[in-house]
């Protein structure tokens, strides 16, 4: 086949493309089972603060273990979820299962609990109408207070006036926080800072790859937590992975830190003290 685009020219159907709507329509079909047989669970990555070294919150992260193929990524399954409305099933079940094991952890650990648990909400799940209730209904159900709970969008899933800001302004007003994922790469970013509430960013990846280097990545890294600090935000740095990229975060004023230098996602967590920086 081939499929005239929107600028006149023509796009080849290759066999990768065709391979890839295959495997979509293959674990789209098998996403439904996967949430009736509980093939899916939670896993858990420290955000640790600085210079205590403290884990001061979670990130829940979605595990599928298929039966045949292992542990498959969000990433190969969210969009396809995203995309024929399994998300919303899917998205429930995760918001529960995260608030769930906070408030356990709470019930068990006391104070040294990590103080919130931040949970990946996909476009979708916010345009829905009724996205607010359900986390009020999830809260009352768990009993973890609003303050505890961390929603995390990506900045291509808010759209400035779209549904999406309404629900996070709702969310708001129940008192949970809203955190901007991947900041930095969206089209709009300083943008959506003058719309939508916002309590943190997560500095993505990208900026703190090769933080240790004096390039590029690291004038914006600073320039962030400068933007942060002044607007009254918390900023994280995400994929922290060596001591060296730390040290360099934790100089140019970051106090957030989540990355493998800190800990893999896992589905339990050990809140004793992590290695504080120098
Ligand atoms: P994200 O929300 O930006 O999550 C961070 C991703 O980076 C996670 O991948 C995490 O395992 C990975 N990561 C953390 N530290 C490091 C590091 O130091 N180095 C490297 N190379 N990677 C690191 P994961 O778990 O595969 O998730 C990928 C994406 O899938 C997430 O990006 C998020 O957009 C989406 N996702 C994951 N869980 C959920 C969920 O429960 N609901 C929704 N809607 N999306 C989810
Ligand atoms: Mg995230
Ligand atoms: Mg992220
Ligand atoms: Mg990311």
């Amino acid at each position: 086949h081939a499929a005239k685009l929107a600028d006149g020219s023509v796009c080849r159907w290759t066999p990768a493309l065709d391979e890839r709507s295959t495997a979509y329509a293959r674990i789209g079909a098998e996403l439904r089972t996967a949430l009736d047989t509980g093939q899916f669970r939670m896993v858990y990555q420290p955000i640790v603060e600085l210079p205590s070294g403290r884990t001061r919150a979670v990130e829940a992260l979605v595990r599928w273990e298929h039966p045949a193929r292992g542990v498959v990524s969000p990433a190969e399954f969210i969009p396809v979820a995203e995309q024929n409305g399994l998300i919303v099933e899917l998205g429930a079940w995760i918001l529960e299962t995260a608030c769930a094991r906070l408030a356990a952890w709470r019930r068990e650990l006391g104070d040294a609990a990590p103080a919130r648990v931040s949970v990946n909400v996909s476009a979708k799940q916010l345009a829905r109408p009724g996205f607010a209730a359900l986390v009020a209904r999830v809260l009352a159900d768990t009993g973890l207070p609003a303050s505890c709970l961390v929603v995390e969008v990506t900045e291509t899933a808010v759209f400035e006036g779209g549904p999406a800001v309404t629900t996070l302004h709702e969310l708001r007003a129940l008192g949970a926080w809203i955190a901007l994922d991947d900041f930095g790469t969206g089209h709009s970013s300083l943008g959506l800072l003058q719309t939508v509430p916002v309590n943190t960013i997560k500095v993505d990846k990208s900026f703190v790859d090769n933080i240790t280097s004096a390039g590029r990545q690291t004038v914006i890294a600073e320039a962030l937590i400068r933007l942060a600090d002044g607007l009254g935000l918390a900023a994280v740095a995400e994929g922290v992975e060596t001591a060296e990229q730390a040290d360099a975060l934790y100089r140019l004023g970051y106090r957030y830190l989540q990355g493998y230098h800190y800990g893999r996602p896992a589905a339990e967590l050990d809140f004793g003290r992590m290695p504080a920086v120098a």
